[in-house]
């Protein structure tokens, strides 16, 4: 018995179905809101992230699955989207097609992190991407469409927190004051933040170790008047579009091309692993990957942790409507007709083996949750037709002509009682 590896699973049913359920939610969405999906490869070249994601962050320099191939070349499982978007806008040239550059994207990361409830080595991101808008208005959409996504698939309870990390100019200044305190509190750090600091500062806030401790009482970044008008019209076109948010000065966020606007989304129900969704703008990166000068901001939210918290809730019904049964071993060709017929009126419908015993196939219809049993034994099929068994209600077994059956069982589905299921 070989199994899987470890932090990385096999999504069952009904768990996948919320996983699909979620993921067309998402594309629905982002279709009100202009974006066009992009399909990225999942491997790519390990110095996009590099490069990208930054080599002091966690994800890059620890959990990288990254490899060297039959070729030597040097090749990494995509830990997360942003570069992978970044990278095809720039080889596509999709800044000169003169649309709106809004692209999402919906696959596995994979981070070799150490698994536990809400953490696995592959999981799944739905991210957007709006590149080649500066504007506060690009900022405030984004946010809102990530919680307007949150809410249609019945997340509740999650809270929107802001920062703002200022353009570089900003954090020029500000990274030798943090420097200086980081210098200072050194016997504070933990082994990879002293290794790291003077490359990148600002990622010992950032760290799970030593960054709440350090973020309490380092040097605030103060904004430039451009970087504090930006953030100060985002947060009111978010009011006006109804989001609510906090601004928590401690929001570091941990990847490297991160400037200006940076957000959140956390859930209190989800415990120690709390972030849904984590964003923010990347106005330098296109151009530093070769692009064009083209600013920009994303998020990516956790598939795998918005199915945890939406696993109690009544999930819509995928049970078949019907389920087809021969009752005579002649009958087999015509109920495999039936279930044909019924499947081409958008009826769902199942069976199980037509040459086993109507008990066994009775047994298997009781297990399916469908609504009815369709059977053609000896006299059915004497007379070209088939008995309806209601299923779940109370009601008398009916004999209809086999052509009227897929109507028949239409109008009947229509009659059912029983609160509609919840549909995402
Ligand atoms: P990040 O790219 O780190 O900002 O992550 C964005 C979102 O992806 C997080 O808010 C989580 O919901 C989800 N996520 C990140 N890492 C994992 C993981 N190892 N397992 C499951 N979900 C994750």
């Amino acid at each position: 018995m070989i199994n899987s590896l470890r932090g990385f699973r096999d999504l069952l049913p009904p768990e996948s179905d919320l996983f699909t359920r979620i993921e067309t939610a998402a594309r629905e969405v982002f279709r009100l809101y202009g974006y066009q999906e992009l399909r990225i490869p999942t491997l790519e070249k390990k110095e996009l992230f590099v490069k990208s994601t930054g080599d002091t962050t966690d994800i890059v320099e620890k959990e990288m699955y990254a490899f060297t191939d039959g070729g030597g070349r040097e090749i990494a499982n995509r830990p997360e989207g942003t570069p992978g978007v970044v990278r095809a806008y720039i080889e596509n040239n999709l800044g000169q097609t003169g649309r709106n550059g809004k692209y999402f994207y919906i696959g596995s990361m994979f981070r070799a992190e150490r698994p536990q409830a809400g953490r696995y080595r592959e999981f799944t991101q739905i991210g957007a991407e709006h590149i080649g808008n500066a504007s506060p208005y690009a900022d405030a959409e984004t946010i809102t469409m990530l919680v307007r996504l949150l809410e249609k698939v019945g997340v509740e309870g999650c809270s929107v927190v802001l920062n703002s990390l200022g353009c570089a100019e900003c954090r020029k200044a500000y990274r030798e004051l943090l420097l200086n305190y980081l210098r200072l509190n050194n016997t504070a750090l933990c082994e990879p933040c002293k290794g790291r600091i003077e490359r990148n500062p600002l990622r010992a806030l950032d760290c799970k170790i030593d960054g709440p401790a350090l973020a309490e009482k380092a040097p605030k970044l103060s904004l430039c008047p451009a970087c504090t008008e930006h953030f100060t019209r985002t947060q009111e076109l978010l009011k006006i579009s109804g989001v609510e948010h906090q601004v928590n000065t401690g929001l570091v966020r941990g990847l490297d091309y991160y400037t200006s606007t940076v957000f959140e989304v956390r859930s209190g129900a989800l415990g120690s692993q709390d972030a849904v969704c984590g964003g923010g703008r990347y106005d330098d990166l296109v151009k530093s990957m070769g692009g064009p000068a083209a600013p920009a901001i994303g998020w990516a939210v956790g598939v795998d942790r918005v199915a945890m918290l939406l696993k109690d809730k009544p999930a819509a019904d995928t049970a078949p409507k019907t389920f087809v049964i021969a009752a005579a071993k002649e009958a087999g060709e015509k109920a495999f007709a039936l279930l044909t017929a019924l499947r081409a009126a958008g009826i769902s419908s199942d069976f199980s083996n037509f040459e086993l015993s109507l008990k066994s196939q009775m047994r298997s219809s009781d297990k399916s949750g469908a609504a009815f049993a369709l059977i053609i034994g000896e006299d059915e099929l004497k007379a070209g037709a088939c008995s309806i068994k209601p299923l779940k209600e109370r009601g008398e077994q009916q004999t209809i002509p086999l052509p009227d059956a897929p109507s028949h069982i239409k109008q009947l589905l229509k009659g059912l009682s029983g609160n509609p299921p919840v549909s995402i």
